[in-house]
């Protein structure tokens, strides 16, 4: 008989990954339930991409994640042998040199981190596919690019099953955290010594007492755009483009390595159910954030919109993430908001040697929210992983 511990991981997206991943690597017998294929072209990690920035407004704490986020990266494509991220550095443009670009100016600046300020002639000048109107401020910064989240998932989910994590396709019916257990649709029950429930959208139905009305489910659209020809080659190497506030905004990601550019709304719908709900978008939502977008395109009439589509976030009021124990055996991964993806392997990791080394538990909640450094010991055990 195996004298290993067995962990039980709910949820085959970037979390629910990720932390198989880190246990798989701490010695633990993984098995992953997901309800649908992998990668899940309904769930919160899958379309292209995602982008990976320092620039993080007044939230200090998850910028300064974002350089272990990177080192993270690094063991995931030494075990992918390939790396699955473009580097495209970051253009921040806002009307005001107040609010969110002030703010992760401000916060940026603090911590040392370079970036060029630009006026809105320069923006204009640099990156001639963005117009100069309206831009009251503005910063690029050389790190940041586009992680290619389909072929991670995709890729991670291989190498995981190539190193005897087991994959259930099994839809679970509800959660039972005291008893690290899972009972499922087909009135099976899984059991482990840890359970990880990794859900996405879907975690606040499945853990109403311990994620809602703190998490909750968020319907929200994203338009994918043809730039006109004499724009193509500039697009090739163009930044992402961020243009956000507090309460929204939106951003822009380069069609890097054969994807296409893509415009996403940051408001929160904080609305819709993503188990009932399609994913797709009406013409009425497609134009809500094309009309944000076109006044920051040269030439916008002549972008062709090639689709446009629904996601689902987990929405944490502050955007904090909840990487908690909500039972001894069972930790929830959940409040990703729309900012998760990038910290994935970072917070498998954690996970890992948090449950690996208990003494590092309670100081996983604050730091995965934001809200306070590592601890120490976390820093040194992401460290002194197994390889
Ligand atoms: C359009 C969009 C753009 C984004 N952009 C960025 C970005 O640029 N940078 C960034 O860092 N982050 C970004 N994010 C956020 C990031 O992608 C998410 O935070 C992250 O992918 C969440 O991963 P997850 O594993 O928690 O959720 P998911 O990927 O949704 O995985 C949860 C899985 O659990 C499964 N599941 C749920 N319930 C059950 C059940 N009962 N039984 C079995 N299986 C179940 C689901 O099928 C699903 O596959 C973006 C998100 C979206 C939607």
């Amino acid at each position: 008989m195996s004298s290993r511990p067995s962990a039980l991981v709910l949820g085959a997206g970037i979390m629910g990954l990720s932390a198989a991943w880190g246990l798989a690597r701490r010695g633990f017998a993984v098995r992953v339930v997901e309800q649908d294929a992998v990668p899940n072209p309904r769930g919160a990690s899958v379309d292209h991409h995602r982008l990976i920035r320092h620039a993080y407004g007044a939230q200090a704490g998850y910028m300064r994640m974002v350089d272990p986020a990177y080192a993270a990266w690094d063991r995931v494509w030494r075990d992918l042998g390939e790396v699955l991220h473009v580097r495209t550095g970051v253009l921040a443009v806002s009307g005001s040199a107040a609010g969110w670009l002030g703010d992760s100016r401000a916060a940026l600046a603090a911590d040392g981190l370079a970036l060029a300020d630009l006026t809105a002639a320069d923006v204009a000048a640099r990156f001639p596919i963005f117009t100069e109107a309206g831009i009251g401020a503005a910063f690029h910064m050389e790190p940041g690019g586009v992680l290619l989240a389909e072929r991670i998932v995709a890729g991670l989910a291989r190498h995981l099953a190539g190193r005897g994590v087991a994959f259930e396709r099994a839809r679970a019916a509800s959660v039972d955290p005291a008893r690290a257990a899972l009972r499922l649709a087909d009135g099976g029950e899984r059991g482990a010594d840890l359970l990880v429930v990794a859900a996405g959208p879907w975690a606040p139905r499945l853990l109403p007492g311990a994620l809602a009305p703190r998490v909750v489910a968020s319907r929200q659209i994203l338009v994918l755009l043809e730039p006109p020809p004499p724009h193509r080659d500039a697009w090739a190497r163009a930044p992402m483009l961020l243009d956000l506030a507090e309460d929204g905004g939106f951003y822009a990601v380069p069609p890097v390595a054969g994807t296409p550019l893509k415009i996403g709304d940051h408001r929160f719908s904080r609305s819709g159910d993503a188990e009932a709900d399609g994913r797709d978008a009406t013409a009425a939502e497609a134009e809500e954030i094309l009309a944000f977008a076109r006044p920051r395109l040269r030439d916008a009439a002549a972008y062709r919109v090639v689709g446009a589509r629904a996601c689902y976030y987990d929405v944490e009021d502050r955007e904090r993430f909840v990487v908690e124990a909500i039972a001894p055996r069972c930790l929830a991964m959940s409040g990703f908001t729309g900012h998760g993806f990038k910290f994935g392997p970072l917070l498998g990791l954690a996970v890992a040697a948090a449950v690996t080394d208990p003494a590092l538990l309670p100081a996983l909640a604050p730091w995965a929210a934001g809200e306070a450094p590592p601890a120490p010991g976390l820093l040194a055990a992401l460290e002194s992983l197994p390889a």
